[in-house]
Protein backbone atom coordinates (compact mmCIF):
# COMPACT_ATOMS: atom_id res chain seq x y z
CA UNK A 1 0.00 0.00 0.00
CA UNK A 2 1.03 3.51 -0.80
CA UNK A 3 0.84 6.58 0.76
CA UNK A 4 -1.73 7.52 -1.64
CA UNK A 5 -3.69 4.80 -0.86
CA UNK A 6 -3.32 4.68 2.57
CA UNK A 7 -6.55 4.46 4.46
CA UNK A 8 -8.97 7.61 5.66
CA UNK A 9 -8.77 8.83 8.73
CA UNK A 10 -12.46 9.55 9.05
CA UNK A 11 -14.08 6.42 8.21
CA UNK A 12 -12.26 3.73 9.66
CA UNK A 13 -10.37 4.00 13.27
CA UNK A 14 -7.94 0.81 12.99
CA UNK A 15 -6.47 -0.67 9.89
CA UNK A 16 -4.52 -4.11 10.27
CA UNK A 17 -3.27 -5.15 7.14
CA UNK A 18 -1.26 -8.69 7.09
CA UNK A 19 0.57 -7.94 10.76
CA UNK A 20 2.96 -10.50 11.62
CA UNK A 21 4.79 -10.85 14.69
CA UNK A 22 7.26 -13.40 16.27
CA UNK A 23 9.10 -13.87 19.45
CA UNK A 24 12.21 -15.97 17.97
CA UNK A 25 11.06 -18.97 16.32
CA UNK A 26 7.51 -18.77 16.99
CA UNK A 27 5.09 -17.14 15.09
CA UNK A 28 2.40 -15.70 17.24
CA UNK A 29 0.37 -13.53 14.76
CA UNK A 30 0.19 -15.30 11.24
CA UNK A 31 -1.30 -12.36 9.15
CA UNK A 32 -3.75 -10.60 10.79
CA UNK A 33 -6.08 -8.48 8.53
CA UNK A 34 -8.90 -6.39 10.27
CA UNK A 35 -10.90 -2.58 10.22
CA UNK A 36 -12.42 -0.83 12.93
CA UNK A 37 -14.32 1.75 12.02
CA UNK A 38 -15.11 5.43 13.79
CA UNK A 39 -17.20 4.81 16.83
CA UNK A 40 -17.15 0.62 16.67
CA UNK A 41 -17.02 -1.71 19.54
CA UNK A 42 -15.29 -4.64 18.47
CA UNK A 43 -14.97 -7.69 20.37
CA UNK A 44 -12.22 -9.87 20.13
CA UNK A 45 -12.58 -13.57 21.52
CA UNK A 46 -10.53 -16.61 21.06
CA UNK A 47 -8.53 -19.34 22.82
CA UNK A 48 -5.94 -18.31 25.66
CA UNK A 49 -2.62 -17.89 23.71
CA UNK A 50 -4.20 -17.09 19.90
CA UNK A 51 -2.08 -13.44 20.14
CA UNK A 52 -5.10 -11.53 21.12
CA UNK A 53 -3.12 -9.52 23.56
CA UNK A 54 0.18 -9.74 21.37
CA UNK A 55 -2.46 -8.07 18.85
CA UNK A 56 -3.87 -5.34 21.11
CA UNK A 57 -0.12 -4.84 21.97
CA UNK A 58 1.12 -4.46 18.51
CA UNK A 59 -2.29 -1.73 17.80
CA UNK A 60 -0.34 0.41 20.24
CA UNK A 61 3.14 -0.59 19.22
CA UNK A 62 4.36 -1.99 22.49
CA UNK A 63 5.35 -4.48 20.02
CA UNK A 64 7.21 -4.26 16.62
CA UNK A 65 5.21 -6.10 14.04
CA UNK A 66 7.69 -7.99 11.68
CA UNK A 67 5.66 -7.58 8.47
CA UNK A 68 2.65 -5.70 7.62
CA UNK A 69 0.86 -2.44 8.26
CA UNK A 70 -0.68 -0.85 11.48
CA UNK A 71 -2.60 2.40 11.15
CA UNK A 72 -4.20 3.99 13.86
CA UNK A 73 -6.54 7.07 12.95
CA UNK A 74 -4.76 7.25 9.79
CA UNK A 75 -1.30 7.37 11.02
CA UNK A 76 1.31 4.53 10.05
CA UNK A 77 2.05 3.25 13.50
CA UNK A 78 5.76 3.37 14.42
CA UNK A 79 7.29 4.54 10.85
CA UNK A 80 6.75 7.17 8.35
CA UNK A 81 5.84 5.68 5.26
CA UNK A 82 7.74 8.02 1.91
CA UNK A 83 6.97 6.03 -1.38
CA UNK A 84 7.60 2.52 -0.89
CA UNK A 85 10.18 2.71 2.10
CA UNK A 86 9.22 3.08 5.67
CA UNK A 87 11.46 4.96 8.54
CA UNK A 88 11.39 4.45 11.70
CA UNK A 89 9.26 7.06 13.93
CA UNK A 90 11.58 7.96 16.97
CA UNK A 91 10.79 6.88 20.91
CA UNK A 92 9.40 10.57 21.06
CA UNK A 93 6.82 10.47 17.81
CA UNK A 94 5.90 7.14 18.68
CA UNK A 95 4.77 8.26 22.27
CA UNK A 96 2.83 10.70 20.42
CA UNK A 97 1.04 8.03 18.63
CA UNK A 98 0.27 5.98 21.69
CA UNK A 99 -1.33 9.23 23.60
CA UNK A 100 -4.07 8.79 21.18
CA UNK A 101 -4.86 4.99 22.46
CA UNK A 102 -6.08 4.23 26.10
CA UNK A 103 -5.16 0.54 27.33
CA UNK A 104 -7.14 -1.34 30.14
CA UNK A 105 -5.48 -4.72 31.27
CA UNK A 106 -6.67 -7.00 33.14
CA UNK A 107 -4.55 -5.84 36.37
CA UNK A 108 -5.27 -2.14 37.27
CA UNK A 109 -1.71 -1.34 37.98
CA UNK A 110 -2.51 1.87 39.44
CA UNK A 111 0.11 3.99 41.34
CA UNK A 112 -0.43 2.65 44.94
CA UNK A 113 0.95 5.72 46.54
CA UNK A 114 -1.02 7.75 44.90
CA UNK A 115 -4.83 9.10 45.61
CA UNK A 116 -7.84 7.82 42.90
CA UNK A 117 -7.88 11.23 41.25
CA UNK A 118 -4.24 11.43 42.11
CA UNK A 119 -4.02 8.79 39.37
CA UNK A 120 -6.00 9.81 37.11
CA UNK A 121 -4.42 13.08 36.86
CA UNK A 122 -0.41 12.06 36.46
CA UNK A 123 -0.57 11.87 32.85
CA UNK A 124 -1.97 15.08 31.87
CA UNK A 125 -0.07 16.69 34.28
CA UNK A 126 2.99 15.01 33.57
CA UNK A 127 2.67 13.97 29.75
CA UNK A 128 0.49 16.50 28.46
CA UNK A 129 1.96 19.45 31.08
CA UNK A 130 -2.15 20.31 31.65
CA UNK A 131 -2.33 22.78 35.20
CA UNK A 132 -2.77 20.86 37.87
CA UNK A 133 -6.15 22.88 38.84
CA UNK A 134 -7.41 21.44 34.91
CA UNK A 135 -6.51 18.17 35.44
CA UNK A 136 -8.16 17.78 38.72
CA UNK A 137 -11.48 19.05 37.53
CA UNK A 138 -11.66 17.07 34.14
CA UNK A 139 -10.24 14.07 37.05
CA UNK A 140 -13.08 14.64 39.04
CA UNK A 141 -15.16 14.44 36.02
CA UNK A 142 -14.22 11.29 34.72
CA UNK A 143 -14.37 9.64 38.11
CA UNK A 144 -17.76 10.97 38.20
CA UNK A 145 -18.12 9.58 34.71
CA UNK A 146 -17.47 6.17 35.84
CA UNK A 147 -19.39 5.80 39.36
CA UNK A 148 -16.85 7.14 41.83
CA UNK A 149 -16.85 10.58 42.78
CA UNK A 150 -16.67 10.03 46.29
CA UNK A 151 -13.39 8.20 46.30
CA UNK A 152 -11.33 10.86 44.65
CA UNK A 153 -9.28 11.16 47.71
CA UNK A 154 -9.03 7.52 48.70
CA UNK A 155 -6.10 5.31 47.77
CA UNK A 156 -6.32 2.09 45.40
CA UNK A 157 -6.07 -0.39 48.45
CA UNK A 158 -8.82 0.59 50.09
CA UNK A 159 -10.69 0.07 46.30
CA UNK A 160 -12.15 -3.39 45.60
CA UNK A 161 -10.91 -4.44 42.15
CA UNK A 162 -14.07 -3.25 39.76
CA UNK A 163 -13.65 -0.08 41.65
CA UNK A 164 -9.83 -0.11 40.85
CA UNK A 165 -10.74 -1.34 37.55
CA UNK A 166 -13.17 1.98 37.04
CA UNK A 167 -10.66 3.66 38.45
CA UNK A 168 -8.17 2.65 35.11
CA UNK A 169 -10.80 3.79 32.71
CA UNK A 170 -11.31 7.33 33.83
CA UNK A 171 -6.96 7.28 34.17
CA UNK A 172 -7.03 6.17 30.42
CA UNK A 173 -9.91 8.81 29.32
CA UNK A 174 -7.79 11.44 30.98
CA UNK A 175 -5.70 11.37 28.21
CA UNK A 176 -8.80 12.00 25.76
CA UNK A 177 -7.87 8.76 23.74
CA UNK A 178 -9.23 8.28 20.14
CA UNK A 179 -9.38 5.07 20.54
CA UNK A 180 -9.13 2.27 23.76
CA UNK A 181 -8.44 -1.10 23.87
CA UNK A 182 -9.27 -3.21 26.80
CA UNK A 183 -7.87 -6.64 27.14
CA UNK A 184 -9.23 -8.83 29.47
CA UNK A 185 -10.87 -6.22 31.33
CA UNK A 186 -12.53 -8.39 33.88
CA UNK A 187 -10.75 -11.13 33.91
CA UNK A 188 -8.94 -10.76 37.51
CA UNK A 189 -12.25 -9.85 38.88
CA UNK A 190 -14.61 -11.13 40.98
CA UNK A 191 -17.59 -12.22 39.29
CA UNK A 192 -19.55 -9.95 41.34
CA UNK A 193 -17.99 -7.02 40.33
CA UNK A 194 -17.69 -8.04 36.43
CA UNK A 195 -21.46 -5.93 35.99
CA UNK A 196 -20.22 -2.73 36.98
CA UNK A 197 -17.02 -2.59 34.76
CA UNK A 198 -18.92 -3.53 31.96
CA UNK A 199 -21.77 -0.98 32.98
CA UNK A 200 -19.16 1.86 32.22
CA UNK A 201 -17.45 0.10 29.28
CA UNK A 202 -21.31 -0.16 27.79
CA UNK A 203 -21.63 3.68 28.75
CA UNK A 204 -18.32 4.81 26.60
CA UNK A 205 -19.54 3.02 23.59
CA UNK A 206 -23.11 4.47 23.65
CA UNK A 207 -20.63 7.60 24.20
CA UNK A 208 -19.48 7.07 20.47
CA UNK A 209 -15.99 6.00 21.73
CA UNK A 210 -14.23 3.48 19.36
CA UNK A 211 -13.27 0.38 21.47
CA UNK A 212 -11.63 -3.04 20.93
CA UNK A 213 -12.25 -5.43 23.59
CA UNK A 214 -10.36 -8.66 24.23
CA UNK A 215 -12.96 -10.74 26.27
CA UNK A 216 -14.59 -13.86 27.77
CA UNK A 217 -17.81 -11.87 27.97
CA UNK A 218 -20.11 -13.37 25.09
CA UNK A 219 -23.23 -11.41 26.77
CA UNK A 220 -21.32 -7.77 26.71
CA UNK A 221 -20.21 -8.61 23.06
CA UNK A 222 -23.30 -9.93 21.74
CA UNK A 223 -25.35 -6.59 23.58
CA UNK A 224 -22.53 -4.15 23.18
CA UNK A 225 -20.27 -5.18 20.19
CA UNK A 226 -20.93 -4.24 16.58
CA UNK A 227 -18.36 -6.90 15.31
CA UNK A 228 -17.00 -9.84 17.07
CA UNK A 229 -13.50 -11.60 15.80
CA UNK A 230 -12.55 -15.07 16.52
CA UNK A 231 -9.03 -15.75 16.60
CA UNK A 232 -7.20 -19.16 16.71
CA UNK A 233 -3.31 -19.58 16.44
CA UNK A 234 -2.54 -16.17 15.25
CA UNK A 235 -5.14 -15.74 12.71
CA UNK A 236 -8.66 -14.47 12.74
CA UNK A 237 -10.94 -17.43 12.27
CA UNK A 238 -14.32 -15.79 11.71
CA UNK A 239 -15.79 -12.25 12.33
CA UNK A 240 -18.54 -10.92 11.76
CA UNK A 241 -21.97 -9.35 13.49
CA UNK A 242 -21.59 -11.07 17.25
CA UNK A 243 -24.50 -12.41 17.30
CA UNK A 244 -24.15 -13.85 13.75
CA UNK A 245 -21.21 -15.53 14.74
CA UNK A 246 -22.37 -16.66 17.87
CA UNK A 247 -25.37 -18.30 17.49
CA UNK A 248 -24.66 -19.43 13.82
CA UNK A 249 -20.42 -20.23 13.67
CA UNK A 250 -18.99 -21.02 10.61
CA UNK A 251 -16.09 -22.74 11.41
CA UNK A 252 -15.03 -25.84 13.28
CA UNK A 253 -12.56 -24.00 15.07
CA UNK A 254 -15.01 -21.48 16.86
CA UNK A 255 -17.40 -23.75 17.23
CA UNK A 256 -15.66 -25.75 19.78
CA UNK A 257 -14.13 -22.63 21.30
CA UNK A 258 -17.95 -21.48 22.06
CA UNK A 259 -18.76 -24.69 23.26
CA UNK A 260 -16.43 -24.24 26.18
CA UNK A 261 -16.98 -20.65 27.12
CA UNK A 262 -20.90 -21.33 26.90
P1 LIG B 1 -3.62 -14.47 24.25
O1 LIG B 1 -3.70 -13.07 24.74
O2 LIG B 1 -4.55 -14.78 23.13
O3 LIG B 1 -3.77 -15.46 25.36
P2 LIG B 1 -0.83 -13.83 23.79
O4 LIG B 1 -0.82 -12.80 22.75
O5 LIG B 1 -0.63 -13.39 25.20
O6 LIG B 1 -2.16 -14.70 23.65
O7 LIG B 1 0.29 -14.89 23.49
C1 LIG B 1 0.39 -15.58 22.27
C2 LIG B 1 1.65 -16.41 22.29
O8 LIG B 1 2.76 -15.54 22.28
C3 LIG B 1 1.81 -17.30 23.51
O9 LIG B 1 2.37 -18.51 23.08
C4 LIG B 1 2.77 -16.52 24.37
O10 LIG B 1 3.51 -17.38 25.19
C5 LIG B 1 3.65 -15.85 23.34
N1 LIG B 1 4.22 -14.58 23.80
C6 LIG B 1 3.54 -13.48 24.13
N2 LIG B 1 4.36 -12.48 24.49
C7 LIG B 1 5.62 -12.97 24.38
C8 LIG B 1 6.94 -12.43 24.60
N3 LIG B 1 7.11 -11.17 24.99
N4 LIG B 1 7.99 -13.25 24.38
C9 LIG B 1 7.82 -14.51 23.97
N5 LIG B 1 6.63 -15.08 23.73
C10 LIG B 1 5.54 -14.33 23.94
MG1 LIG C 1 -4.13 -12.28 26.59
Amino acid sequence: MTEENAPAADERMVVAENVHKSFGRLEVLRGIDLEVRRGEVMCVVGPSGSGKSTFLRCVNHLEKINAGRLWVNGELMGYRQKGAKLYELRESEVAAQRREIGMVFQRFNLFPHMSVVGNVMEAPVQVRRTPRAEAKATALELLDRVGLADKAESYPGQLSGGQQQRVAIARALAMSPSLMLFDEPTSALDPELVGEVLDVMKDLARDGMTMVVVTHEMGFAREVGDSLVFMDGGVVVESGEPREVLTNPQHERTKAFLSKVF
